[in-house]
């Protein structure tokens, strides 16, 4: 190994930046070259790299985003964009590759690897934190904290005015955003897309919560709740079977994905960073770095696609009691 390429792919994640800088520092330790690939896979179609030494990455640790900018590219589901993209980079002298990016980002790094043999680590990054074979992905406890914070500043109003809010939080297909910031703020009910609650608990749980003396409460929607209604017709369905509540909706969106990272991500992002270049030069290849329990860890690529990361159960259960 060499001259190693790093690329951002995929939704961008609060300490992506942390992971590029690390990545770069612990290549020019091991006196290792490497070079910046801009936009994903679709810069590297387009050859769109630059030299990145120690003094590149300065005052990144603490942005959000990624510097290296990201991209979904269409091309490089063919065969003719991935052959393009593999010249390039062989012009480039570049001869290995981490891929900081989410599931799709890891299949096309599989897909690329089995048809051109270059050697490949992926860093999990996405604020899902849906990706099996790492308990943290980067980004997922800056989300988590963002949306406790905000959930803190709607509970103002919500205790002032009486209202029900129901807040949409990120999360289409993986309920941990939502289930884990929903306890940390403190909702009432947690709606996710693992498990179906039912509409009728829900009305259930409102009365009963009214009935107990609250005046307002909090309702944490991921995008992807299993009872199928988005969070606006729910807020028509609770309205039209409890007319007494005056129900709000706030849809937090993109802020989720944005801001500083928390020290939590930045330290795992330099961890991660240097566990995939180290990991390279030790002859490695295809594996996604992770931390389980407190260790950083080694999931063969193609497990990270292919399982499913689960949602703690306890913490339904946690969530329950703590509505009581
Ligand atoms: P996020 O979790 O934020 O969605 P992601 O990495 O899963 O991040 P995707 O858009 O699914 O984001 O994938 C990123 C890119 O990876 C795609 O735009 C595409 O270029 C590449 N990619 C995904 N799947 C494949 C595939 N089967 N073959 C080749 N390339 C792929």
């Amino acid at each position: 190994i060499k001259r190693i390429g790093v690329l951002t792919s995929g939704g961008d994640s609060p300490g992506m930046n942390a992971a590029i800088r690390s990545v770069v520092r612990t290549c020019a330790y091991h006196n290792i070259e490497c070079v910046g690939i801009y936009r994903g896979y679709q810069g590297m179609i387009e050859g769109d790299f630059k030299e990145m030494g120690p003094r590149s990455v300065n005052n990144i640790v603490n942005k959000g985003g990624t510097i290296l900018k990201s991209a979904r590219s269409k091309d490089f589901m063919t065969p003719e964009g991935r052959q393009k993209a593999f010249s390039n980079i062989q012009k480039a002298g570049i001869d290995s590759l981490v891929v900081i990016g989410g599931d799709g980002s890891f299949t096309g790094a599989e897909v690329f690897n089995s048809e051109f043999n270059i050697p490949i680590m992926g860093i999990p990054g996405t604020i899902d934190n849906d990706i099996y074979g790492t308990s943290f992905t980067l980004g997922y406890d800056t989300a988590l904290n963002t949306v406790v914070e905000v959930i803190d500043k709607i509970r103002d109003t919500a205790s002032s005015h009486n209202r029900l809010f129901f807040v949409e939080v990120m999360g289409r297909d993986a309920g941990h955003i939502a289930l884990n910031a929903g306890i940390g703020a403190g909702a009432e009910e947690i709606l996710i897309p693992e498990e179906d609650l039912g509409l009728e608990r829900l009305l259930d749980s409102l009365k009963k919560s009214k009935a107990s003396g609250k005046s307002s409460s909090i309702v944490v929607i991921a995008e992807g709740d299993k009872i199928g209604k988005n969070v606006f017709e729910l807020k028509d369905y609770v309205e039209a079977n409890l007319p007494e509540y005056d129900v709000r909706v706030s849809v937090l969106g993109h802020m989720q994905r944005g801001g500083a990272p928390t020290c939590f991500d930045r330290v795992l992002a330099s961890r991660l960073g240097v566990k995939a270049v180290e990991s390279l030069i030790e002859g490695k290849s295809n594996f996604m770095v992770g931390i389980l329990g407190d260790k950083i860890t080694l999931t063969p690529i193609d497990q990270a696609i292919k399982g499913h990361s689960e949602i703690d159960r306890e913490l339904l259960k946690v969530a329950d009691i703590m509505s009581t």
